[in-house]
């Protein structure tokens, strides 16, 4: 069978270190490296074609015969309906990586191809990330890093857009695997956290995150930094949009390291011009990876980062561990893990996209 694999372009030198024993090691959720599946497919008889080419180009040259592709949220290929035309032969396609929202889920449904993504794989890189990107907002690090190195000794002017993030109150938006370890993450900072979730959580676990439950517009104008953890769905679309982000308070940030469409591309730009905003962060884009004249890339107080958050030297392990497995049980004609599917037998299964299709 044919496999094809749509992975980021390595750098120059694709060599890192382990960080538990600092020995020489491999990128390996770059292209040249194939997430370290290559002898495993190959040792099982099958053809594995790895390419960085998103569209066209080799991608399309082997959609025609290819059983399984595999694509990546952070070089992701957009698998439209049509594309899927174009594979008359897919059966499966799993994300190395969580947010199979680069795939046209109803598309797959209709036609009997299931798709898996690596549940869990990134979890603390994700929220990690969002804790620094928090904190860059709110302690105003960006201006003071280019600061130093453009020479300059701006006490003040820093000084005056610097905030502790104690006694803050912290808006999270989706409370599934990645929020709740944000939740965790952030508990020491001393801050008040509100949440809303389209499943409220009992309270028990409300009690030991020290979370309280808030529809989403309540929330809102409460909220001095708002960090955003749910899936991109019809539902989640624009959710942040120009009304949502002009509700907020006057200087309150955003970090988003969920989906960018979550968030109205145009009405975020104008709510930092206008200073309505104090600051915006994340690291995903819509569309990725974003053009050069992308408006977030300019926009005044943002500490944007390309889409890497989930894709740590460890996190890389973690999603590779579970395309091989995925890849296994599906040679070997076995069920793939249930938590890591998201379509399968012709059905949405994902309850987030689910409900979110049959609304839309
Ligand atoms: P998860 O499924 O564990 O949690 C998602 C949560 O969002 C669930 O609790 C769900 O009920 C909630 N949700 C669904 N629809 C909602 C809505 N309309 N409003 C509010 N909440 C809603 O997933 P996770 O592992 O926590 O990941 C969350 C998202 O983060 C992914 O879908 C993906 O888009 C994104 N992600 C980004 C990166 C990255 O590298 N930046 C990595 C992993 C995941």
């Amino acid at each position: 069978m044919k496999i094809v694999a749509v992975l980021y372009p390595c750098p120059e030198d694709p060599t890192t270190v382990d960080s538990r024993d600092g020995a020489p090691q491999q990128l390996l959720g770059c292209a040249d490296n194939a997430l370290g599946l290559q002898d495993f497919v190959e040792g099982q008889g099958h053809e594995l074609v790895v390419t960085t080419d998103r569209e066209g180009g080799e991608l399309e040259e082997n959609l025609g015969d290819a059983e399984v592709l595999i694509t990546t949220p952070f070089w992701p290929v957009y698998v439209t309906r049509e594309m899927m035309d174009r594979a008359p032969n897919l059966k499966l396609m799993l994300l190395a990586g969580v947010g199979s929202d680069n795939m046209d889920l109803a598309a797959a449904a209709d036609k009997n191809i299931t798709i898996a993504e690596q549940t869990g794989s990134n979890i603390t890189s994700v929220a990690e990330h969002s804790v620094m990107q928090i904190l860059t907002l709110v302690r105003n690090y960006m201006p003071a890093y280019k600061d130093v190195v453009n020479g300059g000794w701006n006490i003040g002017e820093i000084a005056r857009r610097s905030h502790d993030l104690e006694d803050k109150t912290v808006g999270l938006v989706g409370m599934g695997r990645i929020g709740q370890k944000t939740a965790m993450r952030l508990r020491p900072f001393d801050v008040r956290m509100l949440y809303y979730d389209v499943t409220k959580l009992n309270t028990i676990d409300e009690y030991t995150l020290g979370l309280r439950y808030a529809d989403i517009d309540d929330m809102i104008p409460l909220c001095d930094v708002i960090s955003i953890h749910a899936p991109l769905t019809p539902v989640t679309r624009s959710l942040f949009n120009r009304e949502r982000l002009f509700d907020m308070k006057r200087g309150a940030h955003i970090v988003n390291t969920a989906r960018g469409a979550i968030v109205d591309r145009d009405a975020l730009v104008e709510a930092l011009e206008e200073g309505h905003l104090g600051g915006y962060a994340g690291d995903v884009w819509d569309s990725q990876p974003a053009p050069s004249d992308h408006p977030w890339r300019t926009m005044p107080n943002h500490a944007m980062t390309p889409h890497v958050s989930g894709t740590s030297l460890e996190a890389q392990a973690r999603y590779a561990e579970g395309v091989r497995r995925c890849l296994q049980a599906y040679f070997n004609g076995e069920p793939i893990d249930r938590d890591r599917i998201i379509v399968e037998g012709g059905e949405i299964m994902s309850l987030s996209y689910k409900y979110a299709y049959e609304e839309a």
